[in-house]
């Protein structure tokens, strides 16, 4: 799998690949991580990216030359899909993560300032992913939240993949409470049935408690989880 990621500030998406899961992954090539830099395609000769908007209003806007030009210089395979990253599209959830999870190439385009003038999207047409409601100074971070969320569904990120299989989401409730060593710490004491080895006893518990968990935290997902089950 390949990530391309066109930025105005590389060095933030490669700084955080460059560290712990990520690092080794990249490492082991699981997947790739590439950056492109839109001023690198700037024909101005001060490199300038941005200019004012048209219209009036406050800050820059992002021009369309650098974006364009930059994007139609990365070789596009045959299953890929290419997203900016955007307050005003759909919010990024766990169905929308294991669907791009399935394609081989994920293109990402992060804005800054002001935005994206419109025509970039207008040419490109991307896939417009949020990360929520509500407006980050760039693009990158939503991105390294989706090149991380992805690239745990491939088979080789994390040392076991039953690891993603058994997080909050995956079958639709949030994650049973966890537990390590000591047994108990300042009388808080891990649960009994933990402890038994009995695994069906274990995996009956764990479910109860996603459902309650579920029920109480997220009542949203709780109603879908009833839908899909009954
Ligand atoms: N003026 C834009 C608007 O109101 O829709 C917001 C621009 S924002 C300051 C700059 C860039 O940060 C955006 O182009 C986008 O790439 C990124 N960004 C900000 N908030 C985001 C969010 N919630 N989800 C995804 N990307 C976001």
């Amino acid at each position: 799998m390949r990530f391309d990621v066109l930025t105005l500030f590389p060095e933030i998406i490669q700084n955080y690949c460059d560290v712990s899961i990520m690092k080794r992954a990249k490492d082991a090539h699981v997947f790739e991580v590439n950056t492109i830099n839109p001023r690198d395609f700037t024909l101005d000769k001060h490199k300038k990216v941005d200019d004012t908007p048209y219209g009036g209003g406050a800050g820059m806007v992002l021009a369309p030359q650098p974006f364009v030009d930059a994007y139609e210089s990365i070789k596009k395979e045959e299953n890929s899909v290419t997203v900016m990253l955007s307050p005003q599209g759909e919010p990024l959830n766990e169905d929308l993560v294991c669907e791009l999870s399935s394609y081989s190439q994920v293109i990402m385009l992060c804005g800054h300032y002001e935005g994206f003038d419109e025509r970039i999207r207008e040419i490109i047409k991307p896939k417009e992913i949020s990360l929520g409601d509500f407006v980050l100074t760039g693009g990158e971070l939503p991105a390294l939240c989706l090149l991380d969320a992805v690239s745990r569904k491939i088979e080789g990120t994390l040392g076991k993949i039953e690891s993603a299989h058994e997080d909050s989401f995956s079958n639709g409730l949030l994650e049973y409470p966890q537990y390590t060593k000591p047994r108990d710490f300042r009388g808080y004491v891990v649960p009994d049935v933990l402890l038994n080895g009995n695994h069906k006893e274990i995996a009956q518990y764990r479910l109860e408690q996603q459902i309650e968990r579920t029920k109480i935290r997220r009542p949203d997902l709780y109603k879908k989880y009833l839908d899909k089950i009954n």
